[in-house]
């Protein structure tokens, strides 16, 4: 007589699952809140990308098999070669890029590196609309299945070459890349709004550093800021 409860008894177990995985206790919204409060101990102070850090579910954009780590402050591997960013440079870099501007939104951002799609998640939080563009279709692909069910209908995934930006929605309020080269490609500045800023990984000796560009009427203002590692800008699809 209990038999017909059972499958629904275990559909609810696979939904919870799905929601907080193994090892991260049953409120992964608590332990987002912990990493957002070491993020504060970092020096994050935009409360913009807080919350959107505090919003993102990072477990859910890495193999379960990673999920218990996904709210430590670490890399990890998302296939291909390629990795997630760290929570920290993430938050970091978005925060740069978005130069404070209190509540409001970016119009326009432009992502170079979808990955797994993590990044974009966080940053369609901060922006009417984000462009991402990926030169892997597997991790395009992954990205895309991994996004759908937030039905977040202000990011565009883009499978192409990154160095060339993305023309058709250009002029970008900011432009953020998660893979770096040796110097910034011409697109991205020619594609950076008045009034924009770009941040980006570009080899300085044998590591990284993070520039940040910023573009007024006269032209564009370059500063570089703490050493970071992350995989390498290439050109071309695959
Ligand atoms: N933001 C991602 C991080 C992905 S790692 C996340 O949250 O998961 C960086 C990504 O940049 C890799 O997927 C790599 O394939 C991609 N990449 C490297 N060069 C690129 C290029 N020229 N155009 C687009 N994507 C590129």
């Amino acid at each position: 007589m209990l038999r017909p409860q059972r499958p629904l008894h275990q559909a609810a177990q696979d939904r919870e699952r799905r929601v907080s995985p193994a090892g991260l206790g049953l409120d992964s919204e608590l332990v987002r809140s912990r990493m957002v409060g070491k993020l504060r101990t970092q020096g994050v102070r935009d409360e913009k990308v807080l919350a959107a850090m505090l919003a993102v579910p990072r477990h859910l954009f890495v193999d379960t098999a990673l999920a218990n780590q996904a709210y430590e402050d670490t890399s990890l591997p998302i296939g291909l070669q390629q990795t997630i960013s760290k929570p920290s440079v993430v938050a970091r870099m978005i925060e740069l890029m978005r130069g404070g501007r209190g509540d409001a939104l970016l119009p326009r951002v432009l992502e170079i590196g979808t990955g797994c799609g993590y990044q974009a998640a966080v940053l369609a939080h901060v922006a009417r609309l984000v462009i991402s563009v990926e030169r892997l279709k597997p991790l395009h692909d992954k990205a895309r299945d991994l996004l759908a069910p937030w039905r977040m209908g202000n990011v565009r995934l883009v499978y192409g070459d990154g160095m060339r930006g993305h023309p058709p929605n250009a002029p970008y309020d900011g432009i953020i890349a998660a893979a770096g080269g040796g110097a910034i490609p011409p697109a991205w500045l020619e594609q950076l709004a008045v009034g924009g800023r770009l941040v980006a990984p570009v080899a300085r000796g044998t590591g990284q550093v993070l520039v940040l560009v910023e573009r007024n009427e006269r032209g564009f203002v370059h500063s570089e800021h703490e050493a970071v590692h992350f995989v390498p800008l290439k050109s071309g699809t695959t």
